[in-house]
């Protein structure tokens, strides 16, 4: 394949963008070679500024589970274009969205929406500081909450106690409110909350981990961490920015049977447009501004095109859609791990719905640790030869593929095919 112009391309908006991005994985940095430039999208596939299509297992991060300009959610967006791209003030389309996924979600009865999944997460932990009283929160390392202060926190030297800044520009003093746990390893956060008796305000996790590459939660995970919350009195936030509409109608919460005391969202919600949310009971939600002392606010929140985008995406999710995506999803994970033994190459496959990754390690791969034994220059090999045959991957060893309501039985059979060929080379 050619990628002249998008090279063309890359060269000119290094001129005026950072890294020639607006996101860092979009520079292609942990897997060489020059980003691709979209052109335009339809169904399963992507066409660049050459020419070329692909095979898109991206879906724009997550969004995109009717594939890419589904035409009823691009009718939407157009009529509410139509109309006015926004307002600034109420609209009866942030009531219908809201009342979708409360009808999808029980432990939601009141929604804000937000702009993006980082606002929503940032925003749940101030709800939940506000509601408790408390400062601390508890995330787990490998898990990503988008770019808010108090979650660009790594564990810090010796002990997990201690959060330490992970990117310049985060103070010491907003680590300090961060604790670091391992994800399925309830004794970690068991140690915490005993260090820190009375302080914690919230956990907030993935419920299936997705930004380590895909990490289910292991059984009894949920559960533990609700208990622990509730023994606590501390609330347990769940991110379902990513897994949200996404592992099940209900969410990850209806696919393993715990119930969150906040959830946020994104992704899915919007549409592919830029919404985030964040949910809990009113009584909870009661306490965020205009009723409550928590104050939270956005121009352009509640958006109508992104909420119509929203809505006409949500309204399509229904049951044989997700049971239709997990035979896909099951075949293309058994397929691609038969892909790789024939080939003599380690790998650890693991999928939830229709988020997966393919760890180049033995595996099994249930935490952080076990993530970071991947291989990622076999990856970034990997994923050049995919890209060659067509097949667009995330650009990253630690991400999730999504595939869409929109791939075809000869899609998936396309990318088993092509990965048969990467894993041997
Ligand atoms: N939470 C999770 C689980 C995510 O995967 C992401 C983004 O990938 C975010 C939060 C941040 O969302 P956004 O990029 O919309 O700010």
């Amino acid at each position: 394949m050619k990628y002249d112009r998008s090279a063309e391309l890359f060269s000119e908006s290094q001129k005026v963008l950072v890294g020639g991005v607006n996101s860092p994985v979009r520079a292609f940095r942990s897997v060489g070679g020059t980003p691709v430039f979209i052109q335009s999208a339809a169904g399963s596939k992507l066409r660049d500024v050459d020419g070329n299509e692909y095979i898109d297992c991206i879906g724009s991060w997550g969004p995109m589970i009717l594939g890419h300009a589904h035409p009823d959610v691009t009718a939407a967006v157009q009529a509410a274009v139509g109309l006015g791209v926004g307002f600034g003030t109420c609209a009866e389309v942030e009531q219908k969205l809201a009342r979708e996924v409360i009808a999808r979600v029980p432990s939601v009865e009141k929604i804000r929406f937000v702009n993006s999944g980082t606002e929503a997460t940032m925003s749940a932990i101030r709800l939940a500081r506000g509601v408790t009283g408390r400062a601390k929160a508890i995330k787990f390392a490998g898990c990503y909450h988008g770019h808010g202060d108090l979650f660009l926190i790594k564990a810090g030297s010796g002990a997990l106690t201690f959060g330490a800044p992970d990117s310049a520009g985060v103070t010491p003093g907003t680590a300090a409110d961060t604790l670091i746990a391992e994800f399925n390893d309830l004794e970690s956060v068991r140690r915490l909350f005993t260090e820190n008796a009375d302080q914690i305000a919230a956990v907030i996790v993935e419920p299936v981990a997705g930004n380590m590459g895909v990490v289910p939660p292991a059984e009894g995970f949920l559960e533990g961490l609700r208990d622990l919350c509730d023994g606590a009195g501390a609330l347990l936030v769940f991110d379902e920015v990513m897994t949200g509409f996404r592992v099940a109608k209900g969410c990850a919460q209806q696919r393993y049977g715990v119930t969150p005391d906040i959830t946020c969202f994104g992704k899915i919600v919007g549409g592919g447009m830029p919404v985030g949310a964040y949910g809990a009971s009113a009584k909870i939600m009661y306490h965020l501004s205009p009723l409550g002392p928590v104050y939270q606010a956005g121009t352009l929140s509640g958006n109508p095109p992104s909420m119509a985008a929203g809505f006409a995406t949500l309204r399509l999710l229904d049951d044989v859609l997700y049971e239709k995506l997990e035979a896909k999803c099951e075949r293309l994970a058994a397929a691609l791990a038969e892909d790789a033994k024939d080939a003599g190459v380690e790998t650890c496959i693991n999928r939830v719905g229709s988020m997966l990754t393919v760890f180049f390690t033995g595996g099994p791969v249930a935490s952080f640790t076990d993530a970071q034994k991947t291989d990622t220059e076999r990856f970034g090999r990997f994923f050049h030869l995919m890209l060659e045959q067509g097949v667009f991957l995330p650009p990253s060893a630690f991400e999730a593929w999504f595939i869409s309501a929109a791939h075809t039985e000869e899609d998936i059979n396309r990318i088993i095919d092509a990965a048969k060929v990467a894993f041997k080379a």
